[in-house]
């Protein structure tokens, strides 16, 4: 569909088309290049199809800052997202653990916008609240302690001050160490606190709540008509290729696609 033919309508497609879709956790990384291909193809051939679509974080596995943005890995994304704002697809961006650090710099260049989480919006008559997910694993203290320092501002300022060269080194340093730690394990695998969950349903009134993060593709029922839909991680470098996103269509239906569907060959 192209521009031109898009129906005036705020909510409707008319065609079958979704109204919007929801990703995440995607780990971009030039290491992973069958990955980033069927991402690309999801952009292509399902994102570009949506009225809006939703970033809802760790689209990269790690993010150094704004003046990152000149390889060519990262100008063949940012030029996929840019495609879909032109082609007058709504980008939507919630920034994850791992690429906290993308701001307006990236956010123009990929002709998307920036939201503060948890998100909340109403789409087919239904109240939705989006979020990456990290900051209800409270049962993980480090990483909560971890979360606050650096989502502070004056850290940030602090951090990006550095060359991107020393920034990177960092940010291998911080990976490989906390891999240690964890002992091969990542912050993923802790899941969210029912508890922090429930007051994201009571703070905002959703009936609806989409996140990532916790890599456990699922749907909560959280009783009273409220529903949690869990987005999956995606890695099509290994045999057993995961990962996926939710569609939501005009009419408020929701549907779980895998990555099945944008695998080449
Ligand atoms: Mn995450």
């Amino acid at each position: 569909m192209t521009s031109n033919e898009r129906a005036p309508a705020p909510t409707t497609t008319g065609d079958g088309a979704p109204l919007a879709v929801f990703v995440s956790d995607v780990h971009l990384q030039e290491s992973m290049p069958r990955t980033a291909g069927a991402f690309l193809s999801f952009l292509r051939h399902h994102a570009a199809r949506a009225r809006q679509v939703y970033l809802l974080g760790d689209l990269f596995e790690y993010w150094a800052g704004d003046d990152d943005l000149d390889t060519p890995f990262h100008r063949s994304i940012i030029a996929a997202l840019r495609a879909l704002a032109d082609d007058g697809v709504a980008v939507y961006w919630v920034g994850g653990n791992r690429d906290f650090l993308v701001g307006q710099g990236f956010a123009q260049a990929a002709g998307l916008s920036l939201l503060e989480e948890p998100h909340v919006t109403t789409l087919a008559d239904r109240r939705i609240v989006l979020l990456h997910g990290d900051a209800q694993c409270t049962d993980d203290g480090a990483y909560m302690a971890f979360r606050a320092q650096v989502r502070q501002p004056a850290w940030q300022q602090q951090f990006l001050s550095m060359p991107l060269e020393k920034r990177k080194a960092i940010i291998a340093e911080l990976r490989s160490g906390s891999r240690e730690a964890q002992r091969g394990k990542s912050y993923e695998i802790m899941d969210v606190n029912p508890e922090a969950i429930g007051k994201v349903f009571a703070d905002t009134g959703a009936q609806l709540m989409i996140h990532g993060h916790t890599h456990r593709p699922a749907v909560h029922d959280h009783g009273d008509g409220r529903i949690r839909m869990v987005l999956p991680d995606w890695d099509a470098d290994t045999d057993d290729a995961r990962g996926g996103w939710i569609a939501l269509a005009a009419d408020g239906s929701l549907t779980r696609h895998g990555i099945a569907d944008v695998l080449a060959g």
